[in-house]
């Protein structure tokens, strides 16, 4: 007999129809004498129309009353899980986050975990039952009610399965598992067996939106294995776990393009201490993230001045200009120019720590498809650059033939 924690993303849970189909899958394993730990998402459009109402209302609603809105979404796929589960013959009781123990800080539409107490869900389960958890949701110690940022069900899955040192976690989802790449631009691409938990953190930073980051992360600090695959075949998935030997054998993992960020740069700013600082932490002080940073002196025409160029993500590239603009005068430089037509595209794989020549074979790659290189960025395991967004997708495809066919 097997613990078993299974999450179903939006498109898992749909309709009814979906979820009764979830309701078998859950079934199964109960006739096989495992005990079950589901946890559900909203059903999907869901939470993006509630808030989509809560703006109707005004554009910066109260985070405590959106929290309050939004664990409306998954309160409604647990009990109509549970029901369907019923329907079976199946004995199955639905939890809030709180009342699975699930305890965070206060920090409202984006609340942190700091601990678990699943005391009510180990007895739900010693008492026969399926055990249905609304995700994304939590409460804080005196019972406030959070969500824990978007795609925090999957958060919610992995903190669960830690706590209740699960035998086994599934991800269920519209997908098959994680692909070499995405396999609706690249015909080629193949699902990946197994990937380490750095590699999946760096397709999902590189714009691989299989699952949240941050469940990713969570995954990894506490050691959880957990296996990615579709709710709507019997095909098995990818597994993601910490890294293991034979994986550096394969050189690229997987190839990824973000469409999502934009290009800024500040032009003749003055080459002297503290102007970056200045920058970034203005940009982060509005909540900007940042990704790629490039600078480059040049001392042309008198005063020494630096070009610098980082990339945002799209939606936060018109805040960033006014927070630009509002630094000029003080900062000295000569103006900001911006582009939205760029693309990121990634190479990842751990095997390129104990591989040499990776840089080189992706340039010439790009150079003979005519595909010109804007910024580079590297870490350990991944080599990035930002190209002209009209040419990613062929240069995605040639990426992929050159590492992965
Ligand atoms: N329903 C939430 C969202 O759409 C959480 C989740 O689906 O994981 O972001
Ligand atoms: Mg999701």
């Amino acid at each position: 007999m097997a613990l078993i924690v299974q999450k179903y993303g939006g498109t898992s849970v749909a309709n009814t129809e979906r979820i009764r189909n979830v309701a078998r899958r859950v079934a199964q394993y109960r006739e096989q004498g495992d005990q079950v730990v589901v946890v559900v998402s909203a059903m999907s459009g869901v939470t993006d129309r509630l808030i989509g109402l809560a703006k109707e209302i005004t554009a910066l609603p109260d985070e405590r009353e959106m929290d309050m809105l939004l664990s409306t979404g998954e309160q409604q796929t647990i009990a109509l899980t549970a029901i369907a589960l019923h329907a079976l013959g199946q004995k199955a009781v639905s939890f809030t986050g709180a009342q699975a123990g699930i305890v965070t800080d206060g920090t409202h539409t984006k609340a942190r975990i700091q601990d678990i107490t699943p005391d009510e869900v180990h007895r739900a389960l010693d008492a026969g039952n399926v055990v249905i958890v609304a995700g994304f949701q939590g409460a804080t110690e005196d019972g406030q009610i959070t969500t824990l940022g978007r795609g925090g069900s999957d958060l919610s899955a992995i903190a669960l399965a830690a706590a209740l040192k699960a035998d086994l976690c599934q991800i269920y989802t519209d997908v098959d598992g994680v692909y070499t790449a995405d396999p609706r631009l690249v015909p080629k691409a193949r699902k990946i067996a197994e990937i380490s938990y750095d590699e999946m953190l760096e397709m999902a930073g590189a714009g691989s939106k299989v699952m949240q980051l941050r469940s990713v992360e969570f995954a990894k600090k506490f050691n959880v294995v957990f296996e990615v695959r579709s709710s709507l075949n019997d095909n098995p998935g990818t597994i993601v776990k910490e890294e293991s030997a034979s994986m550096e054998d394969v050189v690229v993992r997987g190839v990824s393009l973000d469409k999502n960020q934009a290009k800024v740069t500040v032009w003749g700013l003055p080459d002297v201490p503290g102007r970056a600082a200045s920058i970034f932490n203005a940009l982060s002080q509005s909540a900007i993230n940042v990704d790629m940073i490039v600078q480059n002196a040049s001392h042309a025409g008198g005063n020494p001045a630096t070009d610098l160029t980082f990339t945002v993500d799209k939606p936060d590239l018109l805040k960033a200009g006014k927070v630009l603009e509002g630094l000029q005068a003080q900062l000295g430089f000569r103006e900001v120019t911006s582009d939205e037509k760029i693309g990121k595209l990634s190479i990842v794989g751990v095997g390129m720590r104990s591989h040499s020549g990776v840089a080189a074979r992706m340039f010439t790659t790009l150079a003979s498809e005519g595909v010109n290189i804007g910024l580079i960025s590297t870490s350990e395991i991944k080599i990035s650059v930002v190209i002209d967004l009209a040419q990613g997708e062929q240069a995605m495809q040639a990426l992929h033939k050159a590492f992965l066919e």
